[in-house]
């Protein structure tokens, strides 16, 4: 009896010494000391020892039981404290740590500009108006004094979906549409910003454009009315230095017509590089709107006059940022795009 209780008790000792964990602490408690346990079965066994000798061996069995009852609950303690420092440590937030930025997107540079463009005109009073991208022949070309076999429609090929209908070429149409929604003489002063499409593609031309065009009909409108709109535009667009000019130019649909020049914005206009030397840079064209499309669209000649001009703002957009080739814009390189952030 009491080799095989000091035998236990070796075996408990080492048992103790391989625990790892809490599971493993139970384990030994239930193994040992539970109901069917190694310790329980020998103080049932107890019968079996000799009346003299029996309270000595209870004895040294609750001794043994409760050594070995302390040792597992200072275990236990030990165990369950190292378990809750791991929990933290692991579950620990560093509320110091930045936090991780959201990928934050920005507009596109031609829509920046198309905004700047937009905002001077409402600031001057003009309505924004916009139409379809598909449009038929009579509004893209007859309706602006293009007939079928006018030469100027070589200028503007494009894409055509059938013998009637085609990517618009200019965002005139849109004029030509509000014009003949308006009761006829009423007068308008609006501007129609829009994607446009020619068959182009180098440099300084793309397939898919914008183009912001404005119109001004009213009465008594004069050539005078023209330069002064257009020369607050360059000015709030480019800076108060800037000075315009007017080349006399040819549309079929104003007459007459001019291009207009801003001086340098790169030279100031001492002549550079940007501006082949000639201090003056192509920024827009003009003109008085044609009688003939006055009266194709209900409005009488003899009682209003208008103005007209048309821009690209990919041209514009170029000016103001100093990019020399057009195609950077739709590339969609992010290296490029992420600059005007
Ligand atoms: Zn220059």
């Amino acid at each position: 009896m009491y080799d095989k209780l000091e035998e236990l008790r070796e075996k408990i000792r080492k048992d103790l010494g391989e625990v790892k964990c809490v599971d493993d602490l139970k384990n030994i408690r239930v193994q040992y000391l539970g109901k069917k346990g190694a310790l329980t079965e020998i103080l049932r066994g107890l019968g079996s020892v000799a009346a003299e000798e029996r309270p000595k061996v209870g004895k040294m069995v609750n001794e043994v039981r409760s050594k070995v009852e302390a040792r597992i609950a200072d275990q236990m303690k030990l165990l369950e404290a190292r378990q809750l420092e791991e929990k933290m440590a692991s579950e620990k937030i560093d509320v110091t740590l930045p936090g991780r930025k959201a990928a934050e997107g920005h507009l596109h540079p031609v829509t920046l500009t198309l905004r700047e463009i937009k905002k001077v005109f409402m600031r001057m009073g003009f309505e924004v108006a916009e139409g379809p991208e598909i449009e038929n022949d009579y509004f893209n070309f007859e309706a602006l004094n293009l007939p079928k076999d006018h030469p100027a429609r070589d200028m503007q090929d494009t894409f055509y979906l059938t013998d009637e209908f085609l990517m618009r070429t200019q965002t005139s149409p849109v004029q030509a549409r509000t014009m003949q929604s308006r009761t006829p003489n009423s007068p308008i002063r609006m501007i129609c910003p829009g994607t446009v499409y020619r068959n182009d593609y180098d440099a300084t031309h793309s397939p898919m454009f914008h183009q912001v065009e404005g119109l001004v009909i009213d009465k008594n409108i004069s050539l005078a009315d023209l330069k002064g709109t257009l020369e607050l535009f360059c000015k709030e667009m480019f800076g108060s230095s800037v000075k315009i000019r007017l080349r006399p130019s040819f549309f079929p649909f104003t007459e007459p017509s001019a291009e207009v020049d801003i001086s340098c914005v790169i030279c100031g206009g001492k002549g550079c590089r940007v501006c082949k030397n000639s201090g003056w840079l192509e920024i827009l064209g003009a003109g008085m709107v044609h009688p003939n499309v006055l009266r194709m669209s209900g409005y009488d000649p003899e009682k209003v006059s208008g103005f007209a001009f048309g821009m690209g703002v990919e041209r514009i957009a170029m000016l103001r940022y100093g990019i020399d080739d057009l195609r950077l814009f739709f590339e969609n390189d992010l290296r490029f795009i992420r600059q005007f952030k």
